[in-house]
């Protein structure tokens, strides 16, 4: 367990594409990120590190969006193309395909932007008299 002053800062030991990749706090690299299925812990529960201000926005939606609309219409043209699948079997395989790929997609995506934010020390930007107050 990390002391407080430990988890102020944010850890560079853990890379950001391998904690992405397995959707594991930024900070320890062990703990899950999200609890449910895409939801992000306020505090990891591994090490308690602060992941209140972790905010990806809208960015995983984007990525997920553009690589997984590819890629299903690459698997759909494929698919009704070369095997000539029926309709009902090419919406089904698809379906399946686009719901099971995008969560996990999301998931990466998700956790990758998260720990890039960490790893970077991003955030909000600052007026600089707000920057005086501090
Ligand atoms: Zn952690």
């Amino acid at each position: 367990m990390l002391n407080d002053s430990e988890t102020d800062r944010p850890c560079r030991s853990v890379s950001p594409y391998k904690a992405g990749i397995k959707s594991v706090c930024p900070h320890c690299g062990s703990a899950p990120l999200f609890h449910n299925i895409l939801e992000v812990h306020e505090v990891c529960p591994g090490c308690g590190f602060d992941l209140s201000a972790a905010d990806p926005g809208d960015g995983a939606q984007v990525f997920v969006i553009l690589v997984l609309g590819g890629l299903c219409a690459v698997l759909g043209f494929t698919l009704y193309g070369f095997l000539g699948l029926p309709i009902w079997a090419l919406a089904l395989a698809l379906g399946v395909f686009a719901l099971v790929g995008s969560v996990w997609m999301l998931r990466v995506f998700k956790a990758t932007l998260i720990a890039l934010q960490f790893h970077h020390d991003a955030r909000q930007g600052l007026v600089d008299e707000q920057k005086a107050k501090l």
